[in-house]
């Protein structure tokens, strides 16, 4: 489905919030590496899913009403067999509805499971006064406590993706340290570039985030994607 009628479907059902498998279907057509997920309403239709795309595979809670996944017992990586993704699908269930009982639930996303990589963190906001602005970071508590981020106006310049990595504190994480491998730093810069076309051509996105993408020694991968729309 184009990303106009993603769009146009989300907002006749009064969402401005995009649901991560919708994100991530557009993301990908956009060329934008993703772990593709797709929707699955029942426990039978996550193994019929997961059997597809091959084990270990990551189930999500698909909820219009939450946001943090993981802090409403929403995420479950690594089921390896159709009976851990059945026994993952009825925990997911029991945690979400006893935190949040009043969630509107769809399902579970289902995706395959991505190889651990240093995570990083790519996003989009507007700004009142610069228009769209490209955020970049590690991910984890760089981010949520030390606020270690780069900021750019979009549009970018190859230089200005080059540079926002560069500069934050925790750059020589990506160049590998105490053994772990280095991060693709060209594959990022090119991740970066990717997003700053992208929601430069869709100025009806409002927000994005990609948090986390995985960093590997060879490419880059995003496994979890939010796009906002605008009304
Ligand atoms: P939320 O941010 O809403 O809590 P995420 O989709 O970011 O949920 O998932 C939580 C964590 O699970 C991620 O930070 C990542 O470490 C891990 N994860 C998510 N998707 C995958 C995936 N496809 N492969 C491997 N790990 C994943
Ligand atoms: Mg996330």
């Amino acid at each position: 489905m184009p990303i106009s009628e993603v769009i146009d479907r989300a907002r006749s059902q009064g969402r401005a919030v995009l649901t991560e498998v919708e994100s991530k279907q557009v993301l990908h057509d956009a060329g934008i590496p993703v772990a593709m997920a797709e929707v699955a309403s029942t426990a039978v239709d996550a193994i019929a899913v997961a059997d597809r795309l091959g084990y270990p595979v990551v189930l999500k809670i698909l909820s219009p009403d939450i946001a943090h996944k993981s802090d409403a017992g929403g995420v479950k990586v690594g089921p390896n067999s159709a009976q851990e993704v059945q026994d993952a699908f009825a925990e997911i269930m029991a945690a979400v509805k006893s935190r949040q009982p009043d969630a509107r639930i769809e399902g579970v996303a289902v995706q395959k499971m991505a190889a651990t990589g240093t995570e990083v963190i790519i996003g989009m906001s507007k700004d009142p006064q610069f228009g769209p602005v490209m955020m970049f970071g590690l991910g984890g508590i760089f981010v949520e406590v030390l606020k270690d981020v780069a900021f750019r106006i979009v549009p970018l310049e190859p230089r200005d993706a080059r540079e926002m990595i560069r500069e934050i504190k925790g750059f020589p994480v990506l160049e590998g340290v105490r053994g772990q491998d280095p991060a693709d730093l060209e594959a990022l810069e090119g991740l970066i570039l990717k997003v700053s076309e992208f929601v430069e051509a869709h100025p009806e996105i409002e927000e994005l985030d990609l948090n986390p993408v995985f960093a590997y020694k060879d490419g880059v991968i995003a496994v979890d994607a939010r796009i906002v729309v605008g009304s």
